[in-house]
C-alpha cells in the first residue's frame, strides 16, 4: 500500500500535530469524508472507526439530525457573546444536562473545551475556599494514574510520570497525588485501597481546595477501571473536611461506562462535575462546569462576587443547538442496550487474548476495550497496519483500546477486534 499518497505534502511540512514531532512527524492520513462508523480516506480506502475520533462520535458521523440541527440553528445565529446576552440552545441544554445529573448540581459554566472546563473548576474550587476565609486551602490533590487536559492546571493534575511534569518541571504548579487505585472496577472491594488517599487528605486536610479525580474509568493516560467504593469514601472525607469533590466526566459522561454518567456507579454527587466531548456528539468544541448550589452561594456572597472567567466563545449557540440534537437522539435511541451489547462483543472477541505472548492485560467495561501490550507500540508501523486492515484504532503507549460509536454494526466491531487480534501476533510492531 502506498502511503505517501494519503500525506499532503503542506500538511506534513507546516500543520503541527498533536503529541509528534514538529519537523519529523507521524504520518496524519488525509481524510475525504467520514459516515457512519466509516472514515474513507483521500484514495478511497475504507476504515471502520475505533475511537469515536478521540471518544467523542457517540452516533457516528455524518448525522442527519445533527446536520439538520446545526443548518437550523444557523439559520437564526452562529454566535453571540454570552455577556450580557443568552439565547434558547445555552437555556435548552442547559435544562437537559440539568435533568440527568445528580439535583444538587443546579448551576452551568459553559466552556470550549474539556480543558477550559477542568481549569474553571479548578479555579471555583479555589475561589470557593477563599471565600469562605480558607485562605490556606489553594492546593489540589489528586490520584496517580489521571488525565485532566493539556492546559497548564490541568496538566498539573495529570499522572505526574506519564504526563507533562518532567517536561514542564518546576513551572507547573505541584499537586498531591496519591497511588493509582489497585482494586479493579470488578474486583471485591479492598479498604486497603483507600488508604494511601486517606493518609494524603489527613495529612494536607488544611491546604487542599479540592480533589478531582476521573470516576471510574482512569482514560487516556491509562485506561484502568477502579472500584466504585472508592469514590464513597473519597466523597465521605472530602465532606468531613470541606474539601470540594471534582469529578471529570469528559471522557466517561453520555454512556461510554453503560451508566450515562460514571458516578451513578458509585451513588457520589460531587461539588463540580466537568462534561465535554460526548456532549456534542462529536461535532463541535463545547464543555461544561456543574455546580452546586453551595459552590455558587460562596462564590456569589463574597468578593468579587462573581466567577472570574468567560471564554469569548462560551455557550456558542451552533454547539449548544447540536449539543441538544445529540442528547435527545442518544436519549431517544436504546443506547443501554447497544453499550451493553458492544461490552458482550468486547468482551467475547479481546479476552482470549490475554493468552497471547505480546499481551499484558485485556480489560473492559462498557462501550470501552482495553489490550495493554507488554511493551510500547511502534507507532508508525502500527498505524500502517491498522489502515492495511482497514481499521482506524489509534493506541496510546502500551495501550490498544476501542471506543467505537454506539452505533456499531457486529460485523464493524468483529473486524475491529480481529485487527487487534491480528497485531498482538507481530511482535515486530512492539518496541
Ligand atoms: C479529553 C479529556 C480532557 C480534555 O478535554 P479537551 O477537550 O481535549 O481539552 C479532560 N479530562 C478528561 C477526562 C478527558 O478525557
Amino acid at each position: 500500500m502506498n502511503f505517501d499518497n494519503l500525506i499532503d505534502p503542506f500538511d506534513r511540512d507546516h500543520l503541527i500535530h498533536p503529541y509528534t514531532s514538529i519537523l519529523n512527524p507521524l504520518p496524519a492520513f488525509k481524510v475525504k469524508e467520514a459516515k457512519g462508523c466509516t472514515i474513507t480516506l483521500s484514495d478511497g480506502t475504507k476504515l471502520i472507526d475505533g475511537t469515536s475520533s478521540w471518544w467523542c462520535a457517540l452516533h457516528g458521523y455524518n448525522v442527519k439530525e445533527l446536520n439538520d440541527a446545526l443548518c437550523e440553528q444557523l439559520q437564526s445565529m452562529a454566535h453571540v457573546m454570552f455577556g450580557g446576552l443568552t439565547h434558547d440552545p445555552a437555556i435548552e441544554l442547559g435544562k437537559m444536562i440539568l435533568k440527568y445529573v445528580p439535583h444538587e448540581l443546579t448551576r452551568i459554566f459553559y466552556a470550549d473545551s474539556g480543558s477550559v472546563a477542568v481549569e474553571a473548576a479548578l479555579k471555583m474550587a479555589v475561589q470557593y475556599q477563599f471565600a469562605k476565609g480558607n485562605l490556606r486551602k489553594s492546593e489540589i490533590a489528586t490520584i496517580s494514574g489521571g488525565y485532566h487536559g493539556d492546559t497548564w492546571n490541568a496538566m498539573s493534575v495529570c499522572d505526574p510520570i506519564a504526563g507533562m511534569h518532567k517536561i514542564f518541571g518546576s513551572a507547573l504548579p505541584v499537586r498531591f497525588f496519591a497511588p493509582v487505585p489497585q482494586c479493579r472496577f470488578d474486583d471485591p472491594w479492598d479498604e486497603n485501597d483507600f488508604l494511601p488517599m486517606k493518609k494524603l487528605i489527613e495529612s494536607k486536610k488544611d491546604l487542599l481546595a479540592a480533589v478531582i479525580v476521573e470516576p471510574i474509568v482512569q482514560g487516556a493516560s491509562g485506561m484502568r477501571f477502579y472500584h466504585p467504593v472508592y469514590l464513597k469514601r473519597l466523597n465521605e472525607l472530602c465532606k468531613k473536611y470541606d474539601i470540594l469533590l471534582i469529578f471529570d466526566e469528559i471522557a466517561t459522561g453520555f454512556g461510554r461506562t453503560g451508566k450515562l454518567f460514571a458516578l451513578e456507579y458509585a451513588d457520589v454527587v460531587p461539588d463540580l462535575m466537568c462534561i465535554g466531548k460526548g456532549l456534542t456528539g462529536g461535532y463541535m468544541t463545547l464543555s461544561a462546569v456543574l455546580a452546586s448550589d453551595k459552590i455558587a452561594a460562596a462564590i456569589s456572597n463574597n468578593p468579587p462576587y462573581a466567577f472570574m472567567h468567560g471564554p469569548t466563545f462560551m455557550a456558542n449557540p451552533l454547539a449548544c443547538a447540536v449539543g441538544i440534537a445529540s442528547f435527545k437522539l442518544l436519549l431517544n435511541s436504546p443506547w443501554q442496550a447497544r453499550v451493553k451489547h458492544i461490552e458482550t462483543k468486547l468482551k467475547e472477541l479481546l479476552i482470549p487474548l490475554k493468552a497471547k505472548s505480546l499481551v499484558k492485560d485485556v480489560r473492559v467495561l462498557g462501550a470501552i476495550g482495553v489490550v495493554q501490550t507488554k511493551t510500547v507500540v511502534k507507532m508508525r508501523e502500527i498505524m500502517q497496519r491498522f489502515i492495511e486492515l482497514n481499521v482506524w484504532i489509534r493506541p496510546m503507549g502500551d495501550l490498544i483500546y476501542l471506543m467505537p460509536p454506539f452505533i456499531i454494526s457486529d460485523t464493524e466491531l468483529e473486524k475491529l477486534c480481529s485487527a487487534i487480534a491480528a497485531v498482538t501476533e507481530n511482535k515486530n510492531l512492539y518496541v
